[in-house]
C-alpha cells in the first residue's frame, strides 16, 4: 500500500470508484474518462508501480489479471465484439498512473496500430 496511491486507495475503499468485481488478488472498476463504451481497470491489490516491477515471481498474478480481464469483458458484453487489453508501461506509452493496470477497452472499432 502506497500512501498517495489512487489504485491502492481505490483497492482499499479508500477513494471512490465503480468497482465491478474484486478479490484477493485484484479490483476492477471503471475507468473514471472512458475512451471506449466499455472502458474497465483491472488493478492488482499488492502496490506494483508498472510491468517493468513485475518479476518471475509474479507470474500468476499476471495471469490471474489477464484472466480477470477477460471475464470481466465477457460479463460486459463485449466478448463476441471483440476487446482490448492493454497495459500502458510508463512515459512513451502513455502511462499515467504508477500502479500497474490492466485496461479492458470494448464497444467500438479500435484502429491498428494504436496512436
Ligand atoms: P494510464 O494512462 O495507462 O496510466 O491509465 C490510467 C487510467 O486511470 C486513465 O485511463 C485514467 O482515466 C484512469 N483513472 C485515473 N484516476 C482514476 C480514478 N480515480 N478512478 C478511475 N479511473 C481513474
Amino acid at each position: 500500500m502506497e500512501r498517495d496511491c489512487i489504485f491502492c486507495l481505490i483497492a482499499g475503499h479508500r477513494a471512490p470508484a465503480a468497482i465491478l468485481y474484486e478479490d484477493d488478488r485484484c479490483v476492477v472498476f471503471r475507468d473514471s474518462s472512458p475512451q471506449a463504451p466499455v472502458h474497465l481497470l483491472v488493478v492488482p491489490r499488492r502496490h506494483v508501480a508498472s510491468l517493468n516491477e513485475a518479476l518471475d515471481g509474479d507470474a500468476a498474478l499476471l495471469g490471474h489479471l489477464v484472466a480477470v480481464a477477460g471475464r470481466a469483458a465477457r460479463d460486459q458484453g463485449v466478448g463476441g465484439t471483440g476487446y482490448r487489453v492493454v497495459i500502458n508501461t510508463n512515459r512513451e506509452a502513455g502511462q499515467t498512473v504508477g500502479h500497474l493496470h490492466l485496461h479492458v477497452l470494448g464497444g467500438r472499432l479500435f484502429g491498428w496500430p494504436p496512436g
